[in-house]
């Protein structure tokens, strides 16, 4: 058998394409069909009445989302990062306030802040479960501190006891963005309105989708009330709800279709199918990688994850090659892919929000500084260092799978870890060959 390296001229060790991702079925194709029958594509009203709350197929889908995960309220929206805006604006968030929030997620999980004048405060990540570290966010609490946005990363939890318990202490509203995390439970409460409110995304990528779209949850009346407002005008609607607080009213059009409520009955129904394939693979996956040394996958041996994409950890002082390296030479064995989901292995995620421009120079909306110039006696920190954890994950340790995802079969599996098995055991032949690469370049994922 011929084993040199593809990367170095060598055999791939996989030519045929992985099976690809396939979303929409017969099911969704009917489901369509008969709203496009009705000729009703949204049903929705931005005024007082019957149909403010959506049309029959928007609620079918907020009614059942909510009895399959058990939350008092589900919320559909546009799409998530409208959903984020809202839960904010329903927790009450107000200009000046500050909001802790990851600094390893996508951008959205702390811009949302912006909209309501809110200033985004960054804490670090645990290493082991890559969501917000409950003692950096503690070390960051001012009197200024109104809400922590937690986000459930990659498809794990983060650690909602102690985070709970610290925001408890100090009065602080937890919103949960579990984007990448539906249908998954932390000790037996659904992820998404263990905090004050929380909720899911449905564009394309995630494990079911509308399109675009989103679903927000929470168990409070209250919170519920104000969501649906902002979800859809609620400055037109303020008096019929007989609260006395006005505040956070103002709302935008954030509503989902009858075509898109309609897709996602359907979709709703394979979610936890979805996540039992994920779960096998992953199972599996991190069996035959925790036999490589340098590579650590110990953290994933929580079958209660959704495996958004599989991560895991790379030392590359054992392997002995630079991780931008590694991942080509992994690459180099396998099929093209010719999309994300079919990529079997990426590094870093995204880099650390801080080092954005937006908070490098501290202008998000107008000209003048706002909302970062709003607390006079503070000046925010966003400088390189900020956050080490995120950092070195990012630039050096974090790997990562979008491949383990249906309907991948688990002799698919196998060749992606021949694929690493084979460039690990011929990694001092392949630096020999690229002296030169270092770890300094970070292609996004
Ligand atoms: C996808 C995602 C979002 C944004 O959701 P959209 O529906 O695309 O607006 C926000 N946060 C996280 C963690 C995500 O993965």
């Amino acid at each position: 058998m011929n084993n040199k390296p593809a990367i170095l001229g060598g055999p791939q060790v996989r030519t045929a394409p992985f099976p690809k991702r396939r979303t929409m079925g017969e099911e969704e194709k009917q489901a369509v069909n008969k709203v496009m029958d009705s000729d009703v594509l949204s049903a929705f009203f931005g005024s007082p009445g019957e149909l403010f709350l959506g049309g029959p197929k928007v609620k079918e889908f907020e009614n059942n989302w909510a009895r399959q995960y058990g939350f008092k309220h589900a919320i559909s929206v546009n799409s998530w990062t409208s959903g984020l805006m809202i839960a904010l604006g329903s927790a009450g968030v107000e200009p000046g306030d500050e909001v802790i929030c990851s600094c390893y997620t996508m951008s959205a999980s702390a811009s949302c802040c912006f909209f309501y004048g809110a200033i985004p405060v960054f804490a670090d990540v645990d290493p082991e479960t890559y969501c917000i570290d409950p003692d950096s966010f503690e070390k960051l609490i001012t009197p200024r501190t109104k809400a922590i946005i937690v986000v459930h990363l990659f498809g794990g939890a983060a650690s909602m006891d102690r985070i709970m318990a610290i925001a408890a202490k100090h009065g602080i509203k937890v919103i949960e963005d579990a984007a990448q995390s539906p249908g998954i439970l932390y000790k037996g409460k659904p992820l998404g309105a263990i905090g004050d409110i929380g909720g899911f995304s449905l564009n394309y990528h995630k494990h079911i989708h509308t399109g675009e779209g989103g679903m927000l949850a929470t168990n409070d009346d209250e919170i519920a009330q104000k969501a649906r407002m902002i979800r859809n005008h609620g400055e037109n609607c303020i008096e019929t709800t007989g609260v006395e607080d006005f505040s956070n009213f103002v709302g935008g059009n954030f509503r989902l279709t009858e075509l898109q409520a309609a897709i996602g009955i359907e979709q709703l129904k394979k979610l936890d199918r979805y996540l039992k394939i994920r779960q096998e693979l992953a199972a599996y996956f991190t069996e035959k990688l925790s036999a490589i040394p340098g590579l650590d996958v110990k953290q994933n041996d929580n079958p209660n994850n959704s495996y958004y994409m599989y991560p895991f950890k790379y030392h590359s002082e054992v392997i002995g090659l630079p991780r931008t390296l590694f991942i080509k030479a992994v690459l180099a064995e396998l099929p093209a892919p010719s999309d994300f989901e079919d990529t079997a292995l990426a590094g870093g995620y995204l880099k650390p929000l801080y080092l954005n421009p937006i908070y490098q120079k501290q202008i998000a909306i107008g000209k003048k500084g706002f909302p970062f110039t709003l607390n006079a006696e503070v000046k925010y920190n966003y400088a390189k260092g900020l956050c080490p954890v995120a950092e070195r994950l990012y630039e050096k340790e974090l790997l990562l799978s979008p491949l383990i995802r249906e309907p991948l079969a688990l002799s698919d599996v196998d060749d992606i870890v021949k694929a690493i098995t084979k460039v690990v055991h011929n990694a001092a032949e392949i630096r020999a060959a690229f002296p030169d690469v270092d770890d300094s370049v970070n292609d996004y994922v």
